[in-house]
């Protein structure tokens, strides 16, 4: 599983998000008057990177691809920030971005421009000579996620891939695949709702299947076995990005060496910690304050 310091390499998405605050959502035609705008940088993959650096104990990459715009200064700044080392295929089109508004009754409507996202293509991924764990998620072309996971399996890398947004993954994808991890909504959309926790995990068949719970914690299934992790109790207030905090983390500390209920539990206190903080790259703790809370 690699040596304790490993590598990770996330491979996926990075999008500006535009965050405005409304009395309530627009309906079609309507134009209302919103607060100040917000930029902040945001999109599974960069958050799933940043979560990984700030969990320490292991050194975090991300192959990303972005446009020739501000966006892109802005999310190349808290990567780098966090201490991701990065891989930029530049791309001519639009960095991506998600066009978010929330209303007085925390609802939200998010529109998602995939942009540069969409321009990640197979050929793009940088060597895996010392990489332990390389981190997937589905906000870039499945064709393309599909091929990085198969290449990181030739070359004997660990391949996370968190099925997130909600859809289909291709058989070929879920065989080059060592941990998956689902929220209860992407679960449903892989293997329906029918049967148990269990059983259902079961039918995705890889190594090890985690479905995580919200406040309810997560369930894992290794080679058969189950592995139950508790949340940590908190009060939420903004739970954007528990799952990427939670994922990210996850990656390090596997990368790092830790067996995986230790990694489970550092995942889940992150996370828990994120949902207590404002906005998605923002509210992602440092290891010492997950470290502190844990203790
Ligand atoms: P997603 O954000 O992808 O929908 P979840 O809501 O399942 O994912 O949250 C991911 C993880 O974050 C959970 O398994 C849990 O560890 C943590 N978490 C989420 N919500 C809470 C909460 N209200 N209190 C404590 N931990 C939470």
């Amino acid at each position: 599983m690699g040596e304790p310091g490993g590598r990770v390499l996330v491979a996926g998405s990075a999008n500006a998000d535009f965050v405005v605050h409304a009395a309530h959502i627009p309906a079609p035609g309507e134009t209302v008057l919103g607060g100040d705008l917000a930029i902040v940088p945001g999109g599974k993959g960069a958050n799933q990177a940043v979560a990984a650096a700030r969990a320490g104990g292991a050194s975090t990459a991300m192959l990303v691809a972005l446009g020739d715009d501000a966006a892109a200064g802005i999310l190349e700044a808290s990567l780098t920030g966090a201490g991701v080392a990065l891989h930029i295929v530049r791309s001519a089109r639009a960095t991506g971005a998600a066009l978010i508004t929330v209303s007085d009754a925390a609802e939200n409507a998010i529109t998602v421009a995939p942009g540069a996202n969409a321009d990640l293509a197979p050929g793009h991924l940088p060597t895996l000579s010392g990489v332990d764990w390389l981190m997937l998620q589905l906000e870039t072309p499945i064709e393309t996620v599909t091929a990085y996971a198969r290449a990181a399996r030739r070359a004997g890398v660990k391949v996370m891939l968190n099925v997130a947004p909600a859809q289909a993954v291709p058989a070929e994808l879920l065989a080059a695949v060592d941990v998956l991890v689902a929220n209860e909504e992407e679960l449903a959309v892989l293997v329906g709702q029918a049967g148990s926790l269990a059983d259902r995990l079961a039918k995705l068949d890889v190594p090890t299947a985690i479905v995580t719970l919200g406040a309810r914690g997560c369930c894992a299934l290794v080679d058969g076995r189950i592995v139950l992790q508790p949340a940590f109790r908190v009060t939420a207030t903004d739970t954007t990005a528990a799952g990427d905090t939670f994922c990210g983390t996850l990656a390090a500390a596997l990368a790092r060496g830790d067996a995986l209920a230790a990694a489970l539990a550092a995942a889940s206190a992150a996370a828990a910690l994120a949902t207590t903080r404002p906005g998605a790259q923002s509210s992602i703790p440092a290891r010492a304050e997950v470290k502190a809370f844990m203790a």
